[in-house]
């Protein structure tokens, strides 16, 4: 008991001196300033995760609704490969820490971008503020994400300021379907293809679940299948979302020969998610697997002949 609050002691005092806090109070209990200090850290950590989480998703799901325009016309809007939001837009456990550590505030800043994507090839980069999308005022970072159908337009002009100066330029205009991603904090594994909100949500334990970039890719694209033909929640809308997204992160150049072993694994894990409605509304595992099988046949034979992925039914 004794080496143990000695080595809590030694180790307030040593949080507590690299803050210049006061590690312990009189009764050699970590001091308010000491808990304060760990407090932030903490917050820096978490705030860190959050962004790591953003970043796995984003990177998969730009590419899948980037390689999937085609089966989303007239709904889409450009892919701009960023991420960007308010304080206020952040989980409420991570403000402090956005404003401390990101210099968040009520603009949209943005927080990373994605190499190769347009906001990254236009020298858009972390740090920077959106003030003007497309000539508009940007109140927050979703309407960024909601702005700009593309029309016959190759570029939009974005004004950031950077450093507190104001600067211009010019991304390029890359179609994709309209609906942007998201993770939220939930342990359990779900994805939601909100249609009245046009968004994907996902949950971080869907993001641990979904082993490999492939995995999570046939994930995203069933759920941008359900919103794309607005089929929800009925087994036949199950069947059609599971043949389409393996098209859509097939063709984004992810192996869907996943998809099979994904969805087994689902049903083993979570049982309940073949008799529930919504994600878990699904063909029995068996049924499942044996269409996917086709479908997986289908995508190669066109691969193997050289022929665009496009899907046979669907869209
Ligand atoms: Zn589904």
């Amino acid at each position: 008991m004794r080496a143990l609050a000695a080595a809590l002691a030694a180790l307030a005092c040593a949080l507590g001196a690299a803050a210049g806090a006061r590690a312990q109070d009189v009764h050699g209990r970590p001091s308010r300033e000491a808990l304060a200090v760990e407090a932030d850290r903490l917050a820096t950590q978490g705030l860190r995760h959050f962004i790591a989480y953003q970043q796995r998703l984003l990177g998969v799901h730009e590419r899948v609704r980037q390689a999937g325009a085609e089966l989303c016309p007239g709904q889409q809007r450009p892919v701009l490969g960023l991420f960007a939001a308010t304080a206020e837009e952040l989980p409420a456990a991570y403000r402090a820490a956005a404003r401390r550590d990101y210099g968040l505030d009520e603009r949209p800043r943005v927080l990373f971008v994605l190499p190769d994507f347009p906001a990254a090839r236009a020298g858009l980069r972390a740090g920077d503020v959106i003030v003007r999308f497309g000539g508009r005022r940007v109140p927050d970072a979703v309407s960024v994400l909601r702005m700009g159908a593309p029309g016959a337009e190759r570029t939009i002009r974005v004004e950031i300021e950077r450093t507190g100066r104001r600067e211009e330029r010019e991304l390029e205009i890359r179609p994709g379907c309209s609906f942007p991603a998201s993770a939220f904090y939930h342990d359990e594994v779900q994805a939601f293809a909100e249609s009245g909100a046009a968004f994907l949500a996902i949950t971080t334990g869907m993001l641990r679940f979904a082993r490999s970039d492939d995995e999570l890719a046939v994930v995203l694209g069933h759920e941008l299948a359900h919103l794309v033909t607005g089929g929800l929640g009925t087994r036949g809308g199950e069947a059609d979302a599971d043949y389409l997204g393996c098209y859509f992160a097939a063709r984004a150049g992810f192996d869907v020969a996943v998809a099979p072993v994904l969805w087994r694994r689902m049903s083993l894990a979570h049982p309940a998610s073949l008799v529930e409605r919504g994600f878990y509304s699904h063909p029995p595992s068996h049924e499942r697997e044996l269409a996917l099988a086709a479908t997986l046949r289908e995508i190669q034979a066109k691969r193997s002949a050289g022929l665009p992925l496009e899907p046979e039914r669907g869209t």
